[in-house]
This record gives structure tokens, C-alpha cells and sequence, in this order.
């Protein structure tokens, strides 16, 4: 699996990783988890939020202390991002979320810790700046945002200083690629890895006809399947990755193939059949 730059951190991430949001059932998730680790899938997505929902960090916790191939555990061989919930934006909540994500991960430091959107009672800067104290304190090493449009991503950066915001994690999608308008430019320009949530509609994958049957004709020259070049096509920049989630050991292996480069030709096909409308979304 190739590597890229987690903003300008110096920590390398693969163009495909793993989220782990409404896990359905603990023992397949865990299995599939392991496969995409193996296959260095090793960047791995929760949230409080995600605990809340499904327990993901706790399950996360258990399978990152198991033993990788080299003995050590996988945990060393990760970059484990989490977020913080808005409703926790406040200086000594987001302290207090950040250690009980600590405790469940099993984990002394988060590679990537995100404010999941912007929100709730507490003033931005009062958020970031917690942020940026709990990488000074040593407990997270990289700063993430997440949802945040072009004026958020402004406002945060006049808080933290340019080069402290990692990554912005956004929804981005074939059919939803909103991102591209102005999320990702502004991303590409500042060196922040925009990490695409959601790289297959949360299921939905491609509902339109038409553009399914131009994706399946591009995956079939490509030889590859038509969601190894959807997950390709939104990675063919070198400050973008994806997280795609799945719990099936077929669907992960599947993924990771989508850690291939595009002929031109391929990209300005699928960038037609699925056309930029609109700007950023969230779900
Ligand atoms: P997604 O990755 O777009 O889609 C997941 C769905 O696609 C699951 O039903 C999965 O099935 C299926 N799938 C995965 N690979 C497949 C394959 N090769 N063939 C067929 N089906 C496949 O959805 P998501 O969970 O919304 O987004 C991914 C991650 O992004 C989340 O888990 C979370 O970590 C993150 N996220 C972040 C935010 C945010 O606000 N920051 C919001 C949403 C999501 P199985 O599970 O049955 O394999």
C-alpha cells in the first residue's frame, strides 16, 4: 500500500484506510479490521461518537493490543485517529473525552485527534487551543478537523498557526463530490491531507444508471472493480485518502485494491460521468 504525508507532520498514512463507524457485529468487524491491517490498511478511523453508537473504540482497544506479524502489537503499526464530539468542546471536557478515548483505545497517545464538527456551546478557539494543548501535553501527536469548510478551516488556522491542522476530514464521494469546489484546493494549497469519509455514500454507492454503467466500463478496462476505481479516482491526489468502512473480510480485500493509479484517460471519464454539483456537504 502506498504512503502519503499526514498534512506536515512527518507521520505517513496509506492512500486507503479503515473507519469503523456503526460497526453491526463485533466478531465479523474484528476480523475484517485485521485483514485491512495486514494488507496495510493501517490507518484507522473512530470517534467517541462511534463508541457511543457501537462500542468501536472499545473493540479497537482489544484488537490494537493483539500481536502483529512482527510480534509487536498492532497499535505500533497504526495511525489511530479519533474525534471529539462538539457537545465536549470545552477546554477541560475536551481533556476529560480525549483520556476516556485514551483509556478505551488502551493507547498513551493518538496519532490524529479530530473536532468532529464545529458546534456546541463552546467557542471555537477554546476548542483548538485544548487541541493544541493536549499535543503539547504529549497525549495526541496531530491536530485534525473534520466538516470544516474554507472559512472554518481559516478561522482555525488564524487560531492554531499555518501548519498545526493535519487533516480535515470530509464526506466525499463519487456522488457527492462537494469537497472538490473549494475543501480541497484550500487543502492541497495549506499541505492539510483531506481525508474523504464516506468514499462509498455509506452504502449507497452509485445510484445512477448511467454513471454506474461508464464506472464499469472504466473499472473493466482498468482491470479492476468498479469500487477499486471509484476509491482510486478520489485518491488520485497525493494530499487526499480514504477511509472506507467495512466489516466483510471480502469487501476489506476488495478496498484495498483501490490503492491503484488511474490512466488519465480513465480519471476524465469517471470525472464526467460524475460531475462536481455544488459545495461541501456533510451527512
Ligand atoms: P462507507 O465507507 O462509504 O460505506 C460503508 C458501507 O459500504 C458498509 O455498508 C460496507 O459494508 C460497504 N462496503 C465497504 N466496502 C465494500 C465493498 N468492497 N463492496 C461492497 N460493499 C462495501 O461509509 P461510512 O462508514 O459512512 O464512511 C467510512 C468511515 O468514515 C466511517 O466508518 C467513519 O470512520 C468515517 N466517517 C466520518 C464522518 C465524520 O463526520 N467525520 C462521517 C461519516 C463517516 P460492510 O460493512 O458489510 O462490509
Amino acid at each position: 500500500m502506498r504512503t502519503r504525508a499526514l498534512g506536515k507532520t512527518g507521520i505517513q498514512v496509506p492512500a486507503i484506510g479503515q473507519g469503523t463507524w456503526q460497526l453491526r457485529d463485533a466478531r465479523a468487524a474484528e476480523e475484517a479490521l485485521l485483514e485491512g491491517l495486514r494488507l496495510g490498511m493501517v490507518h484507522v478511523d473512530t470517534a467517541e461518537l462511534y463508541e457511543w453508537g457501537s462500542g468501536s473504540e472499545t473493540l479497537l482497544g482489544g484488537l490494537l493490543s493483539k500481536p502483529g506479524e512482527d510480534g509487536r502489537p498492532w497499535r505500533e503499526h497504526c495511525v489511530l485517529a479519533s474525534k471529539v464530539h462538539p457537545r465536549n468542546g470545552a477546554a477541560k471536557a475536551v481533556a476529560s473525552a480525549c483520556k476516556d478515548s485514551l483509556v478505551r483505545l488502551q493507547t498513551d497517545r493518538l496519532d490524529l485527534y479530530y473536532h468532529h464538527w464545529r458546534g456546541g456551546q463552546a467557542p471555537l478557539e477554546e476548542t483548538l487551543q485544548a487541541l493544541a494543548g493536549l499535543v503539547d501535553a504529549g497525549w495526541v501527536r496531530a491536530i485534525g478537523v473534520s466538516n470544516y469548510d474554507v472559512e472554518d478551516l481559516e478561522e482555525a488556522q488564524a487560531v492554531l498557526g499555518r501548519g498545526r491542522i493535519a487533516a480535515n476530514q470530509v464526506l466525499y464521494h463519487l456522488e457527492d463530490r462537494g469537497a472538490e469546489a473549494e475543501v480541497s484546493p484550500w487543502c492541497r494549497r495549506h499541505g492539510v491531507t483531506l481525508v474523504a469519509y464516506s468514499p462509498f455514500g455509506s452504502g449507497a454507492f452509485v445510484r445512477s444508471g448511467r454513471a454506474a454503467a461508464e464506472l464499469d466500463a472504466v473499472a473493466s478496462e482498468a482491470g479492476c472493480t468498479p469500487r477499486q476505481a471509484a476509491l482510486a479516482f478520489l485518491v488520485r491526489e497525493p494530499h487526499v485518502v480514504a477511509i472506507p468502512k467495512a466489516e466483510k473480510v471480502a469487501h476489506v480485500r476488495e478496498n484495498a485494491g483501490g490503492d491503484l493509479k488511474l490512466r488519465k484517460e480513465h480519471v476524465e471519464r469517471i470525472d464526467a460521468a460524475f460531475p462536481v454539483r455544488g459545495g461541501l456537504r456533510t451527512i
